[in-house]
């Protein structure tokens, strides 16, 4: 439901690509509202359509139905023949392969989109000095562009998408181009610069673990279609969605039956091959539906005696531990399953030991069996 909060407000968006034969659908009618001076990320596997869904607010793509409305004003409608080119939309754009120019100091890079719009040398410089401080690179206005790090030309192409003053900022997949820790280090500047400066502010990546870390809300995406949206939070501990459990995180998965469910405060039962388990149901679950449970490794304790008084409760062998320092990844044969869990470092089991796991009904999220049914397996990339 749109908000007049919302900034950015997509209404079933679809694009084609391709001609005859060739021709497939890679947005299958995308709706979603992106709240003013919120950081929105685009997430999902290679392929899955987020770059498009991106380029087709900048106005970089044309889309093939549906309307796109920027601070509530359309700036596509495909019945009413909307379509505002990209230099008139309220946006500042920094993409994977973020052009700073080596031949320009750093304010003649960041001044450029003001130079070709014919500002006053006064007003320019004004500007420029404005979004250096702002992004952390004033005193450095001379410098030549090559001899800037990568994390200070990331900067560069920051201030060059803010001196505009846009409504919306469209990064896609920005850090991409950095080594690891940069891209670390990156991210909670990003976050920080998007919360000083409360910037509505989409951005593109297929890292669940940088989506995780920045995000106010989250849309994954999947075949051309929204899976799920929700704060990193919701959905990392309360997907309702088999396909975000397992593409936000490690987690993992029993399958069985519903048994007994009654809305989705209460834990519900399942029938499993682990024997009756509880869980906390998805919306919409119902009796005798195929299902399955989705437990992350890290909310599985490990006891050597078996726990008398705690309900799901189930016995496995230790196959695998392998120390990684701050805990032990194991491998626990529990029947014909291996379930992956992860143990406090201090906590000493060794391949061969038997163990009772607790599967917490309030760590199980029971979710629908299959939920990506009707996805053109086509538009997939790897
Ligand atoms: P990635 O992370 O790999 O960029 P993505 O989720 O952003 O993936 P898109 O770039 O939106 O995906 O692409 C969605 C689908 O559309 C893919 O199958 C892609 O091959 C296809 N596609 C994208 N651009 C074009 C184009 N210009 N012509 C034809 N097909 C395209």
């Amino acid at each position: 439901m749109a908000d007049k909060r919302d900034m950015v407000q997509i209404e079933a968006l679809e694009k084609y690509f391709g001609e005859d034969k060739e021709r497939v659908q890679v947005l299958k009618g995308v709706s979603l509202n992106i709240p003013e001076g919120s950081l929105y990320t685009f997430l999902g596997p290679s392929g899955c359509g987020k770059t498009t869904t991106l380029r087709c607010v900048a106005g970089l793509e044309r889309p093939d139905g549906g309307k796109i409305s920027i601070g509530g004003q359309a700036v596509f409608a495909f019945g009413e023949r909307v379509y505002v080119p990209t230099n008139k939309r309220p946006i500042g754009m920094v993409f994977q392969s973020y052009a700073i120019w080596p031949h320009m100091t750093v304010a003649e890079n960041v001044a450029y989109p003001l130079t070709i719009q014919r500002k006053s040398k006064a007003e320019i410089r004004q500007r420029v000095t404005d979004v250096l401080k702002v992004v952390g690179l004033d005193g450095l206005e001379d410098r030549p562009a090559p001899k800037l790090s990568g994390g200070q030309r990331q900067r560069g192409a920051f201030a060059r998408a803010l001196i505009n003053e846009p409504k919306v900022m469209l990064l896609d997949e920005p850090l991409s181009n950095l080594d690891a820790r940069l891209r670390v280090q990156m991210r909670s500047e990003i976050k920080a610069l998007q919360r000083r400066i409360s910037i509505t502010t989409i951005f593109v990546t297929h890292d669940q673990a940088e989506a995780l870390a920045i995000s106010d809300q989250i849309a994954v995406m999947y075949g051309g279609k929204l899976i799920e949206i929700g704060s990193p939070h919701q959905l990392y501990n309360r997907p309702k969605r088999r396909f975000t459990a397992t593409f936000l995180g490690l987690t993992n998965l029993i399958d069985g039956k519903v048994l007994e469910v009654d809305g989705d405060s209460r834990p519900g039962k399942m029938q499993t091959k682990k024997g009756i388990l509880s869980f906390i149901p998805a919306p919409g679950l119902k009796k005798d539906q195929a299902a399955v449970i989705s437990i992350r490794p890290e909310n599985i304790p490990v006891h050597k005696e078996k726990p008398q008084s705690l309900d799901n409760v189930v016995e496995g062998t230790v196959k695998e531990a392998i120390f990684m320092g701050d805990a032990y990844h194991c491998k626990i044969a529990v029947g014909d399953d291996l379930l992956a869990v992860h143990t406090h470092p201090f906590n000493t089991i060794s391949p061969g030991d038997k163990v009772f796991l607790h599967l917490d009904p309030k760590s199980c999220n029971g979710l629908p069996a299959e939920d990506t049914e009707g996805v053109d397996e086509s538009i997939l990339g790897d």
